[in-house]
């Protein structure tokens, strides 16, 4: 691409140099300039490449270890046992090779489903767009709250300004105008562009795109967006320290109990070094962490298929703890399908009819009314056209929305009131605007305008507008404006379940206008004449509706935080079924409350309405001081701060602004309620399902520690070898543990309360259990060990069946670990899902290949076992499936028989 100093050239000549029309570019150029200067994203970053990654592998104290007793091995010239740990110690690095890195991949896939959006104009048509699509030469439209997409020469600003803290690490934001700055000028005096990555913090504008992906200035000073995926989560951290931790004094306890065989109980020095090798390997639970870190990888991924994307991996844990939703209304409990049903002027309302953003649709009046109204409906609708920065387009048979729904549904209106959108905003060219803002609540434009028309417009909230205005239109002139009057027929709307809006214009030689200077603080116009209101439905998504009723079940209080009127809000919050009697509270409320106040009216209210997004802030601390774990849905730029705060800030993936998705944690992909709520029910399974593989690895480990150490004490033979052990815990615990990790959510995952976040992984019952498990395993081995060799004296044999008996109590143990005590024992809930039969599936097979196969005996010792091995193993694992599920009804029916005392 030529570099230009694009600042110093006159908006017109960049214009001209990238040919871009006035209308944007079109389709088979956007596609040539696609194939010329490739796609709009960065590319260079560094991955961490697989050979570092492998490497990483093995900064492990347990493989510093596994290493120093091959070497030892080796020098004790037992060969066998060198290449086997070794070779498991390669085995295991492959493995989390792999495993890192799908689960990082799959990380970086969901994060591209949110790649930023840009609007621009193509055709003549304003369209949403990916991002990367952009080419050099097109023509970007710019919102409060948008990520630039690109390097642009701004044509046409209105009031904008930047946020360029991250290109020019200055904090305050930068005010931005078309006018050329010198070449010379440093990156943050470049007041014409608007540089790719920076933040819209207000306003609006328009620029020609003049350098994409590696060629703008961010891609250029390298500071790469997107940082690097970042697999550890405070719960991996705890576990890898906990982990650490157990390892270090795995391995005092080896070098204490080396010198105990060697000193007291007189063995060889090399005989004592196997056996310590073999204790240390038995007692860590070395695939642990990595085991969890996949687990919540897997979340993630469910997570993504329900259309909730994760962008930190630790939000999986909070969303598992979550206790109250505050959501959004508008979109998100709602369908954002906005159609006009009503409409209020002087002395009529009118039903609207029709579906969609069609035209076709007739005004009917309701009851009583003055047909000379209809020409007051003209005017209404003409500023609500103008007023207005949407679109209504034809596309294939269908009426297509772009812009806010609720300005689309006001165009689609003024089709049915006769009016031709294009033509009117062409008779009244717009010269001057403050754009919508939810803090505002009003929208207001200037207009070029021939002889009397107005040339003023505004549109918004109705308490917000009639502020401003003075008299009322009627047909032959204006009567003087009752607020009462008005308050009450908008009233009467809202509690309809309808969003209303009111309308007013003005003109500007009435002095009307001395409201916008540019960066003038704007209270707003005063003496506007009211022409009337407009009521929008928008239905209550049926999803939303179910979900909150799931919530209600599951102990998760759902708040409706909405900048929309408390009696619209109200009707909304019954039909969803979130109360009968929904507890309402108005923003400006809030604003006199004391925190201990506050704390006491976020945790009783329902509703919260015509709220600003310092409310929301407010709201979040003080239910998060009441002991809440907070989910808190956003789409606009002064959500940042609250969704920063919140547990877990959830951003719309289709309505919100870029800002919103940087400061959340999580995206819905389709802005609805519902979403949060598969992914609180994931992340409830998560939960389980990392403390199914905890409960069921600790045992095996503690069970063959215990075997070993009992061993030593009481002098007796290893009932296992250590190279034995590497078989159970690497190959075989592996391949079982990894199969809990994809166990589906439990019957009851939503009927519980939610978990207390810092509640310890293992509770009681589940500490117990391990214990319990520790024993049986112990006994199993040690009883199936002496057997063999009372009955055949043959050590080889007595140790393949140890390990395999130890096998099949993993497995019977496997089996119970995932069904919960209300569980019924029935053929079908016992026999699991695929994955696990797979599991076992390998796991038989690597164990026929262990006991059978020549090579695989000569290198584990193992020797061949006959019908009544199987049956004395597998009648033990299946023993130890009875003895638990015995233990878990008992506790359970002890449990509940207190409980009902
Ligand atoms: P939420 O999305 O938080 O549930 P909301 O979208 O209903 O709330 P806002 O968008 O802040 O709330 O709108 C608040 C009020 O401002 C609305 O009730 C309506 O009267 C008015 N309003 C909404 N959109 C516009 C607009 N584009 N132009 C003018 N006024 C608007």
């Amino acid at each position: 691409m030529e570099q230009h100093a694009w600042h110093a050239l006159a908006a017109d000549d960049v214009t001209r140099i990238w040919k871009t029309p006035i209308e944007g570019l079109g389709a088979e150029e956007v596609a040539s300039r696609l194939q010329r200067y490739g796609l709009n994203r960065m590319v260079g970053r560094q991955g961490v490449g697989w050979l570092t990654r492998f490497v990483r592998q093995f900064q492990n104290p347990l493989i510093y270890a596994l290493f120093a007793s091959s070497a030892v091995s080796g020098f004790l010239s037992h060969w066998v046992d060198t290449g086997v740990i070794l070779a498991v110690v390669f085995l295991n690095a492959v493995i989390g090779v792999i495993q890192e890195g799908r689960a990082e991949n799959s990380l970086e896939a969901i994060r591209r489903m949110i790649d930023p959006q840009a609007t621009v104009w193509r055709d003549n048509h304003r369209l949403g767009v990916a991002a990367w699509q952009l080419v050099p030469g097109d023509r970007v439209l710019l919102a409060a709250g948008d990520r630039v997409p690109a390097d642009l020469r701004l044509v046409e600003t209105h009031q904008l300004r930047i946020d360029e803290a991250i290109l020019t690490g200055e904090s305050l934001v930068a005010s931005k105008n078309p006018a050329l700055v010198s070449a010379e000028a440093p990156l943050g005096d470049r007041t014409g562009m608007a540089y790719s990555g920076t933040l819209v913090v207000a306003g609006t504008a328009v620029g020609i795109v003049v350098a994409t992906a590696n060629d703008t200035e961010l891609g250029r000073i390298n500071r790469l967006i997107g940082e690097v995926v970042e697999l550890q989560t405070p719960l991996t951290r705890q576990l890898n320290q906990f982990a650490t931790r157990i390892t270090g004094f795995i391995l005092l306890a080896s070098v204490l109990i080396f010198l105990f065989a060697v000193g007291v109980r007189h063995y060889s020095w090399a005989d004592a070094f196997m056996m310590v090798v073999g204790l240390a390997v038995a007692a860590i639970p070395e695939g642990l962490p990595a085991v969890v870190t996949i687990t919540l990888a897997v979340g993630v991924q469910r997570m993504a298929a329900r259309q909730a994307i994760v962008r930190v991996l630790p939000a999986v844990e909070t969303l598992g703890s979550v206790s109250t939703i505050c959501s959004d209304k508008t979109g998100t409990l709602t369908r954002n399908e906005m159609m006009v049903q009503a409409v209020a002027v002087h002395a009529s309302t009118y039903t609207v009819e029709g579906t969609g953003y069609g035209p076709v649709g007739a005004l009917l009046p309701e009851g009583a009314s003055v047909s000379e109204d209809d020409r007051l409906v003209q005017a209404l609708a003409r500023a609500a056209v103008l007023c207005n920065d949407a679109d209504v387009a034809l596309r294939d048979g269908e009426w297509v929305a772009h812009g806010d729904p609720t300005e689309a549904a006001l165009i689609a209106f003024a089709r049915k009131a006769g009016l031709e959108p294009d033509t009117v905003r062409a008779q009244h060219p717009r010269i001057q605007e403050i754009p919508f803002d939810g803090e505002r609540q009003f929208m207001l434009t200037r207009h070029a305008c021939v002889g009397d028309t107005p040339d003023v417009m505004v549109k918004g909230a109705p308490e917000r507008v009639f502020q401003m205005v003075a008299r009322v239109a009627v047909p032959d002139g204006f009567v003087d404006f009752e607020p009462a009057e008005w308050l009450q027929r908008t009233h009467q709307l809202a509690a309809r379940g309808l969003r209303v809006l009111a309308l007013a214009s003005g003109h500007e030689r009435d002095g009307v206008a001395s409201f916008a200077r540019d960066d003038a603080p704007v209270d707003g116009p005063q003496g506007l004449t009211l022409l009337g209101l407009v009521g929008l439905i928008d239905p209550p998504r049926e999803a939303a509706r179910l979900a909150i009723a799931e919530c209600q079940r599951a102990g998760i209080k759902v708040k409706m935080i909405t900048g929309d009127h408390a009696v619209t809000a109200a009707a909304i919050a019954r039909q969803l079924g979130m109360a009968d009697t929904p507890v309402v509270l108005v923003g400006a409320e809030l604003d006199h409350l004391t925190s201990d106040e506050m704390v006491l009216k976020a945790r009783t209210t329902d509703v919260f309405a015509r709220t600003t997004p310092e409310h929301k802030l407010r709201l979040v601390e003080a239910l998060q001081s009441d002991g809440s774990v907070v989910a808190m849905t956003g789409d606009g730029v002064n959500d940042a701060p609250a969704l920063k705060r919140a547990d877990v800030g959830v951003a719309m993936g289709i309505n919100g602004t870029e800002v919103a998705k940087e400061a959340s944690q999580m995206v819905l992909a389709d802005d609805n309620f519902a979403s949060i709520v598969d992914a609180v029910r994931e992340g409830r399974t998560v939960y389980d399902n990392i403390t199914k593989v905890i409960a069921w690895t600790l045992p095996t480990n503690g069970g063959e520690a215990v075997a070993i150490l009992a061993a030593l004490f009481l002098g007796f033979h290893l009932p296992v070898t250590p190279v034995q052990i590497l078989w159970i815990n690497l190959i075989t615990s592996v391949a079982l543990g990894l199969t809990l990790v994809l166990d589906p959510a439990a019957s009851n995952v939503m009927s519980r309360p939610p978990r207390a976040i810092g509640a310890p992984l293992l509770d009681r019952r589940l500490m117990g259990q391990v214990l319990l498990l520790c024993v049986l395993f112990s006994i199993g081995a040690f009883s199936v060990f002496f057997g063999v060799l009372t009955l055949t004296g043959n050590l080889d044999h007595a140790r393949t069946l140890v390990v395999h008996t130890i096998v099949c109590m993993e497995i019977g143990y496997l089996l119970s670990v995932r069904l919960a005590p209300s569980d019924r024992l029935n053929w079908q809930a016992v026999w699991a899902t695929p994955v696990i039969r797979l599991g076992i599936g390998i796991v038989m097979l690597a164990q026929i290949a262990f006991i059978y196969v020549p090579p695989f005996q000569h290198m584990f010792t193992t020797t061949p076992l006959g019908l009544w091995d199987w049956l004395a193993a597998v009648g033990i694992g299946g023993l130890v499936f009875g003895l638990v599920e015995l233990e878990k009804r008992l506790r359970a029916r002890v449990t509940s028989g207190s409980t009902r005392v």
